[in-house]
């Protein structure tokens, strides 16, 4: 078990923010994916549900975030609303000591002008599903041409529920020099044959639950 502290890379602010979080010891595919991440590396990451994911690329598309610019410098996709509201919350406590940081989120279910609304003071992270995203990238109410980090979260259940077209083409849309970031709980062949798409020597990383 490793503190974040061994990382060194880490500002004494975050470590003082995930002590009182709790977060005491990295969880194995923090321990694994930090240090890449952090690097500016690709990484694609399987572990099951509850092991951290959230907070092992969160922690690491913090660090790159300019608070003093205001854009959108990272985008991470997630299936549901329910999913990226967890994501954007979970985001904003690891961001507590960063007063500055605009956590959005953007899914179905909200009316959209609330969103266009919402979209005139930019935000540093979007959290979206792709469907909603997509209708903003066509209606120009967001840019991605600032985005520095990408974030597939949950990209088994993504491809389950038929959101690859879509993907594909936010991805279009976004600046072909930027980390990609692949989280999943599995890893079938398609997300495989997705990764070597997208992203570009990607760190492998495979955590497999002891219990
Ligand atoms: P996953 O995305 O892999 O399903 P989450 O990121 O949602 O997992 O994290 C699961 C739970 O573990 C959350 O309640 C989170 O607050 C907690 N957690 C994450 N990292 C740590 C840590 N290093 N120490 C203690 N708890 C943690
Ligand atoms: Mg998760």
């Amino acid at each position: 078990m490793t503190s974040f502290a061994e990382l060194n890379a880490l500002p004494a602010e975050q470590l003082a923010n995930l002590n009182e979080l709790g977060y005491l010891t990295m969880t194995p595919v923090q321990e694994a994916a930090l240090p890449a991440i952090l690097e500016g590396k690709d990484v694609r990451a399987q572990a099951k549900t509850g092991s951290g994911k959230t907070a092992a690329f969160g922690l690491g598309l913090l660090q790159h975030i300019d608070a003093k610019q205001f854009n959108t410098q990272s985008l991470i996709l997630c299936p549901t609303r329910e999913l990226a509201d967890q994501v954007a919350n979970e985001l904003r406590r690891l961001a507590r000591y960063l007063p500055n940081i605009k956590v959005l989120t953007l899914c179905g279910g909200v009316p959209f002008s609330i969103q266009r609304d919402s979209l005139i003071h930019a935000a540093h992270i979007i959290v979206a599903t792709p469907g909603r995203l997509l209708d903003h990238l066509k209606k120009e109410t967001v840019t991605l041409d600032d985005v520095k980090t990408l974030v597939l979260d949950e990209a088994d259940r993504m491809l389950d529920m038929g959101f690859f077209d879509d993907i594909n083409d936010i991805i279009s849309r976004m600046p072909t020099e930027r980390q990609t970031l692949l989280f999943s709980a599995t890893w079938p062949n398609e997300i495989a044959a997705i990764s070597r798409k997208i992203q570009q020597n990607p760190v492998t990383i495979e955590i497999n639950s002891v219990d």
